[in-house]
C-alpha cells in the first residue's frame, strides 16, 4: 500500500460541499431522551448507549466512543462503547499518535477521513476496512478528552454536514456521560477500598480482643491466683465491653463481606417458627432487663421454607434486638404470617417511639443512626439494618418498615416460600 500524507486522507472540507440530508429532529429527540434515561438508570452503560445511538441516528455501519488515557508507552485511546460491525471490538485500544482520534484532539475539531489506513498504518488491520470515518471531539473540564465516531464500511454511504451536526450535539451529552462514568468508577473504587479496609481492620482488631476475653476468663475462674470481689466485678466489665466490641467488629466484617460479594448462600429446609423461637430465647434477657413483654404469635404449625437459616437468624436477631433496644416501655411482638401465597413473612412490632417518614429509608443506609444520644447509650455502629437488608436481598427476600411516630414500628422480613 502506498503511504500518503495526513492531508491526503483528511477530507473534512467535503462536508461543506456534499448534498446534506434533512434533519430528523423527532428521531434525534428520541435518541437524546434515550441517552438521558440511560444516565438516570444505568450510568455505567452510558458510553455504550451513545455508540448505539450514533449507529442509529447516523445510519452508519460502525460507531463508537473513544477515550484518551495515559499508559506506560504513551497515551492511548480506549474504545468504551462500540456498535455495529465493530461492536465486538469494545475495550480495544490504539496509540494516540497512530489513531485518527489523536488528530481530532490535536485540532479540537470535526474530522472526516477517507481510507485512513493509508496514513494510519495500524488501521489496515481493521476488518472490515474503513471507507469513511467521521469524528468529533468531546470535552471534559474544557479540554478534549475523547471522540465520538461514525464509520461507513461501504462506499455508498457518504457522511454529510447533517451527520456532523448530530455528532456535535451528541458530543455535549458525551461530556456529561463521561463525567458520570468517571465519577461512578471513582466511587466504586473508593467503595471497594473502603470495604477491604474495613474487613482488614476488623480482622486485626478481633484477634487481640479474643485474647483479652480469653485471659479475663482465666482470671475470673481463678486459674491464675485468687481474685477478690471488686476485681471480679472489674473483670466482668472488661468482658462485657469486650463482647460488645466483638459484636460491633463482627457487624463491620459481615457488612464489608456483603459489600464485596463475599457472602455465600447455603439454603436448607428451615422452619421459620423454630428460628423465631430461638431468636426470642436469645433476646429475652435484654427484654427482661428493660421490663418489656416479649411474645411470639404463631399458630403452632411449622412454616418450612428453603432458605439460608443462619442469615434468617441473623436478620431476626437484629430486628428483634433493635425493637428491644429502642423501646423504652411496653412490648415487642413477633408475628409469623402465612397468609400470603408466595411469601412467608415475619413481622417484628414494638411500642417504641416510631420512626419519622423522612428516616424510614435512610436508616437502612450503612452507618446511619437517628438519635445520637440514645444510640450512644445503646452503642451500635449503625450497620444492623443495612446488614438486614443486604442479607434479605441475598436470599431473595426483603425487609420493609411501617411506622407511626408515637405508635411504634413494624419491621417485616418477607421471604419467598419456594426458591
Ligand atoms: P444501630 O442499632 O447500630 O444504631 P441499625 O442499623 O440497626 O444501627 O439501626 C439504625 C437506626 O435506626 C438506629 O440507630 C435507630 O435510631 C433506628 N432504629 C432501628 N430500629 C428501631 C426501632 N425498632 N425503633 C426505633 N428506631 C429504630
Amino acid at each position: 500500500m502506498t503511504v500518503v500524507n495526513l492531508e491526503d486522507v483528511l477530507t473534512t472540507p467535503e462536508l461543506d460541499f456534499r448534498a446534506s440530508r434533512k434533519p430528523d429532529y423527532e428521531a434525534e429527540n428520541r435518541a437524546l431522551v434515550a441517552v438521558a434515561e440511560e444516565m438516570a438508570m444505568r450510568p455505567g452503560h452510558i458510553l455504550q448507549k451513545l455508540a448505539d445511538i450514533i449507529l442509529d441516528v447516523c445510519h452508519c455501519d460502525s460507531a463508537g466512543v473513544s477515550i484518551l488515557e495515559p499508559s506506560e508507552g504513551g497515551d492511548i485511546f480506549r474504545w468504551h462503547g462500540t456498535a455495529g460491525l465493530f461492536g465486538s471490538m469494545i475495550g480495544g485500544t490504539m496509540p494516540r499518535n497512530a489513531s485518527p482520534c489523536g488528530v481530532v484532539l490535536d485540532r479540537d475539531s470535526v474530522a472526516l477521513f477517507s481510507h485512513p489506513e493509508r496514513f494510519f498504518l495500524a488501521a489496515a488491520a481493521l476488518d472490515p476496512p474503513i471507507e469513511e470515518i467521521l469524528l468529533v471531539p468531546f470535552h471534559v473540564d474544557g479540554r478534549p478528552a475523547g471522540t465520538l465516531w461514525a464509520i461507513a464500511h461501504n462506499a455508498a454511504r457518504r457522511f454529510d454536514a447533517e451527520d456532523s451536526r448530530i455528532l456535535k450535539s451528541l458530543s455535549q451529552l458525551a461530556s456529561a456521560g463521561f463525567q458520570l462514568y468517571a465519577s461512578l468508577e471513582t466511587a466504586q473504587r473508593a467503595s471497594l477500598a473502603k470495604s477491604q479496609f474495613l474487613a482488614t481492620m476488623s480482622h486485626e482488631l478481633r484477634t487481640p480482643l479474643t485474647g483479652v476475653i480469653g485471659f479475663s476468663n482465666l482470671l475470673e475462674t481463678d486459674v491464675v491466683g485468687s481474685t477478690s470481689g471488686p476485681q471480679k466485678e472489674m473483670l466482668a466489665r472488661i468482658q462485657t465491653s469486650s463482647w460488645h466490641l466483638v459484636g460491633i467488629i463482627d457487624e463491620i466484617l459481615t457488612f464489608s463481606r456483603a459489600e464485596s460479594g463475599k457472602l455465600e448462600v447455603h439454603a436448607t429446609a428451615t422452619d421459620l417458627v423454630e428460628v423465631a423461637r430461638e431468636v426470642l430465647r436469645i433476646v429475652e434477657p435484654q427484654a427482661n432487663d428493660h421490663g418489656l413483654r416479649l411474645s411470639l404469635e404463631e399458630t403452632g404449625e411449622r412454616l418450612e421454607i428453603s432458605t439460608d437459616r443462619g442469615k434468617v437468624r441473623q436478620i431476626l436477631i437484629n430486628l428483634v434486638g433493635n425493637a428491644v433496644k429502642y423501646t423504652p416501655t411496653g412490648s415487642v411482638t413477633v408475628l409469623i404470617d402465612t397468609t400470603e401465597s408466595d411469601w412467608a413473612a415475619v413481622h417484628v412490632s414494638d411500642t417504641g417511639p416510631g420512626i419519622g417518614a423522612h428516616l424510614r429509608e435512610l436508616i437502612f443506609e450503612p452507618f446511619t443512626q437517628v438519635d445520637g444520644s440514645h444510640t450512644r447509650a445503646t452503642g451500635g455502629a449503625g450497620l444492623g439494618l443495612a446488614i438486614c437488608r443486604r442479607l434479605a436481598e441475598l436470599i431473595g427476600g426483603e425487609v420493609t418498615l411501617e411506622s407511626t411516630i408515637g405508635a411504634g414500628s413494624t419491621f417485616t422480613l418477607r421471604l419467598p416460600k419456594t426458591r
